[in-house]
């Protein structure tokens, strides 16, 4: 079996293209959404993803803002510069890009911007609402990840689904997120013993490790949809975690890497910034 391919740069068009229609009916009600991103420093891989962020939103009608921020900027000067966007009313959506340099706490950093503005879907409120499956805001990239499984147009209800990984801002949030969608959710990390076991078991394999090739053909179910969330660079090159060639022989479905789920974090913190301008209409 050869796995179909979930591909990013079309299921992110579509998000794209409902974005920017509802960009256009929010400007012809005299509101124009707009992102703010801080950047701290001139890590250059932040570079990257911080001027995709600004494209995405002239692409689809939006004002980006980058704040950039010295290397050397203190905890309050960060948390001013947060204070104040959270302030301005042609602000909706506020970003900060991580990693943060190293002196600064992140976590303080990102509970003082506004919940509602909250558009990474990182803040604890927002955190909270997952958890609680009640209304918030959507971490960007798990959001992304399973808008790509539910294009599967498979049955998600009682599927196994592994995810690798457990940090705060892919693994644990993808997890809930298929919690909610009836899987029997297994979550693997840097401690489980026989990894291969679980994985094994998966109709659906999440990986969000950062190790190129760590998912191999031998840790596949023969149909499993795979989603590849991993972003290393090797050589120069892009690749994810997940050994595509040979795994793309045994799964269902298969995300490439560049070209998968990378494009739909990107569209889907387009989507979560129009919802807070929108958001701001019905106060
Ligand atoms: P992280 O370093 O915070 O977490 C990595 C996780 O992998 C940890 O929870 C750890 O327990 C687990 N792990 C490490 N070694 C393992 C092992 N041997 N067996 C099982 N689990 C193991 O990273 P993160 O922020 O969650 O990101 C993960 C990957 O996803 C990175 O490559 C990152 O660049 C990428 N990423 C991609 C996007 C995107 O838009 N595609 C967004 C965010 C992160």
């Amino acid at each position: 079996m050869t796995a179909k391919i979930l591909d990013g740069k079309v299921l992110s068009a579509q998000i794209r293209n409902e974005v920017s229609e509802r960009v256009a009916a929010l400007k012809a009600r005299g509101i124009t959404p707009g992102l703010a991103v801080i950047l701290v420093g001139n890590d250059p891989a932040s570079e990257i993803y911080v001027r995709n962020k600004g494209k995405g939103c002239e692409e689809t009608g939006m004002i980006s803002r980058t704040i950039r921020m010295d290397e050397t900027t203190t905890q309050e000067e960060l948390e001013s510069q947060i204070e104040s966007l959270n302030r301005d009313p042609a602000i909706h959506g506020i970003l900060v890009q991580l990693p943060l340099p190293d002196h600064l706490d992140e976590n303080a950093a990102l509970a003082r911007i506004l919940p509602e503005k909250d558009v990474d879907g990182f803040h604890l409120i927002n955190a909270g609402h997952l958890l609680n499956g009640t209304k918030g805001v959507l971490p960007c990239t798990p959001k992304g990840a399973l808008y790509m499984i539910r294009s599967t147009g498979e049955d998600l209800s009682g599927k196994e689904a592994v995810v690798i990984g457990r940090s705060n801002i892919v693994g644990k949030p993808m997890a809930m997120l298929l919690l909610q969608q009836n899987c029997t959710v297994t979550i693997c990390h840097s401690r489980t013993k026989n990894l291969a076991e679980h994985t094994r078991r998966a109709d659906i394999l999440v990986a969000a490790v950062g190790k190129p090739g760590f998912v191999t053909e031998e840790m596949i179910k023969p149909g499993a949809i795979v989603i590849d969330v991993g972003i290393n660079r090797v050589d120069g090159k892009v690749c994810g975690d997940v050994d595509f060639d040979h795994v793309r022989e045994k799964a269902g479905w298969i995300t490439p890497v560049p070209g998968g789920v990378g494009k739909m974090t990107i569209a889907m913190l387009l989507a979560n910034t129009v919802d807070a301008a929108e958001r701001t209409l019905e106060k």
